[in-house]
Formats: structure tokens, sequence, C-alpha cells
């Protein structure tokens, strides 16, 4: 009889103490704020349009969600305003994350906004076994990445996989001569255009284009070929990484062409995937984001709406970032005219 008193007295102080840190701590959506990245290609829209005083320094990049690095994003509105996302992945990984990420050391994606005036490198990133074998020191994480295309002028293009029958041999002898346009997949973009690029697709996002990128969280990026331009800076071509590169090559991927989602009056799923998920709304009806126990991530692009959830309501705008924590779960989102929004997740890798 004791016993049971005392287990029932335990039980109590333990939900009373899980109350306590709850109505201290309850993680409501959280804002971040975006960090610029210069670079040679930049552009001078991303500053004014994320609302930051405009600059003439070409800014290539707006990491909008971050915790790569010593780029570490910003809380700015929520309930962990102050806190950066490097700060809660330390303490509560759980509650960010849900469950199955609790040994997670790190957040798994990494969020941009990305305004090229010239066109980017051709590049390529490793996948996760490449990444360990050629950065032995670093995390071990490769590179998928996806793109939504935000704008795109006329004569835009997008390097996207090499041409069919393309080969690694043929690629080494190209980029020896600084001739690789015929290997590589061209198209013109179209705003909404979404391109799926996995780890070992040679790539290069054109000149003319803004976009927004869903990425793992890595930064490694193997340089095959630089249009054979000088940076203005130091008078000097940047680095290439041409052996690291071919060797992390997959010439059977292209041509990539843009994500065909099945019709949908308000929701198209664009992917759904090992390392993300990325959805896209275009409604002006109420709708619902975020699942209980798993993390995700709202990235205005159009329109204006709010988020509700308990009481508490947060304002949505083009080129905000909200971060939904996986103990928070379910929001509602309320159109204040047709929007456009997109709902990230953090896909199905159990390493993730
Ligand atoms: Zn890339």
């Amino acid at each position: 009889m004791s016993g049971t008193v005392a287990r029932q007295s335990h039980r109590t102080a333990e939900s009373r103490r899980e109350l306590e840190r709850m109505a201290v701590d309850l993680l409501t959506p959280l804002r971040l704020r975006p960090l610029f990245k210069p670079a040679i290609w930049g552009g001078t829209r991303l500053r004014p349009w994320l609302g930051e005083t405009p600059s003439n320094e070409p800014t290539g990049e707006a990491w909008v969600l971050s915790d790569h690095g010593d780029s570490h994003s910003e809380i700015i509105e929520g309930s962990a305003a102050g806190k950066t996302l490097r700060q809660l992945m330390e303490r509560m990984p759980e509650r960010l994350l849900g469950q199955s990420f609790a040994t997670t050391k790190r957040f798994p994606l990494l969020l941009k906004f990305i305004d090229a005036r010239l066109p980017l490198s051709v590049q390529v990133h490793p996948d996760d076994s490449r990444a360990k074998h050629h950065e032995p020191h670093g995390p071990g994480i490769g590179k998928t990445e996806a793109w939504v295309m935000l704008a795109a002028e006329p004569d835009a293009r997008l390097y996207a996989g090499l041409v069919p029958g393309a080969t690694t041999a043929q690629l080494r002898e190209a980029i020896a001569v600084g001739h690789l346009e015929p290997l590589l997949h061209v198209m013109t973009p179209k705003p909404g255009d979404c391109l799926f690029l996995k780890a070992g697709t040679v790539h290069a996002i054109g000149a003319g284009t803004m976009l927004f990128e869903i990425q793992q969280s890595s930064d490694i990026t193997y340089r095959l070929f630089d249009w054979n331009r000088v940076d203005p800076k130091t008078g000097k071509a940047r680095d290439l990484h041409v052996e690291k590169g071919l060797a992390c090559v997959d010439d059977t991927l292209g041509p990539c062409v843009p994500v065909f989602p099945l019709p949908h009056p308000a929701r198209e799923t664009l992917i759904d995937g090992e390392y993300f998920s990325l959805d896209r709304w275009n409604t002006d009806q109420l709708f619902r984001v975020g699942r209980v126990g798993e993390c995700r991530m709202i990235v205005g692009l159009e329109g204006l709406a709010e988020m509700a959830w308990d009481d508490r309501t947060f304002a949505v705008r083009p080129g905000d970032v909200w971060l939904i924590p996986a103990e928070t779960g379910v929001c509602e989102v309320i159109p204040r005219g047709p929007v456009t929004l997109l709902e990230c997740g953090c896909g199905q890798n159990p390493d993730n």
C-alpha cells in the first residue's frame, strides 16, 4: 500500500516537473534570421528582399536555416528568441527533431536563397560515403540538394546533369581544354520549376536566376570548371578540385528535368526523399502544416498569411523562414489572399 502511494507521488512529482518544464520552455514556431554570404557571382537582390539594408557587395547566398560550421541561425521570433539553432541542438535535439533524432549532433538540413547575377562554377558534391573518404576530418555528410526557381530572366540557364552518353573520361578532357558546355544538360528555367540534384550530379546555376535551395547540411563543393574567369578581388582564378570532383561524378545522372508533381488543389509534393521532403502550398484557404514528433520548416514565397498555434499567431511573409519543432507539431495557416509557401521535412534517412 505504502509502496503504491510512494510510486504515485513519485509519478506526480515527475509530471509536475514535466509541466513546469513545458510551461517555461514549450517551443513555439521559431523564425530565423538570414545569414548573408558574399560571392563573386552574387547579385544585390537578397538583402532588400529579406528586409535588410541593401548593399552593393555581391551577395550570392542567404543561409536562412543553418547549423553548419560557424554559421548558426539566430532565432528572432518565437519562444526561443535570442538563442541560436546550435544552442537548441545542444540542449534539446529531441524536442526539435523528434525521437528518431535523439543522437543527432547537428541539424540535418541547410536552407538557402541564392541570387546568381553571374553563373556559379560547374561543380559536383560527394555523397555521404565519398564525403567520408575525401574529407576524413569532416563529419562525413554529402550533399544532395534541390532547387525551386523564384525568378529567372528570359535567357537564364541551368546546367543540370550530363547529356546522355557523356562519360567521366570525356569530362576530364573537356576540363583540360576549358570547354565543358557541350557535355552539360542545359535548360531554361521557369519560376516555380523544382529540380532534384542527387549527390554526384554535375551542375551549375546559370546567370540571371534566383532560387530557393534545400540540401543536406554540408558545404563540400568540388569545382570542376569556373568558366575561365578571374576573381576581381584576388586577380586569380578560384581553385578547382578536378580529381576529387571527378571521383565523385556519377555520369549516369542527367539530364535532370523539373519534377512533375501530381496535380492537387492546394498542395504539391515536389520531393519525398531520403534526406528531405518538400511540399508546396498554393491556396487562399486555411490549411495545416507541421506534424507532431517531426520537425518541419515553412518558407514564405508569395502572399501573406498568419500561422496559428495554441493561442498565438505568427506572420508569414515572403522570405520568412519558420522552424516548427517536433514538439510544437501542427499549426494552422490562415492565408490573407493567395499564398505560396514551402513545407520542408527531414526525410526518411534514419541517420539524418
Ligand atoms: Zn550545388
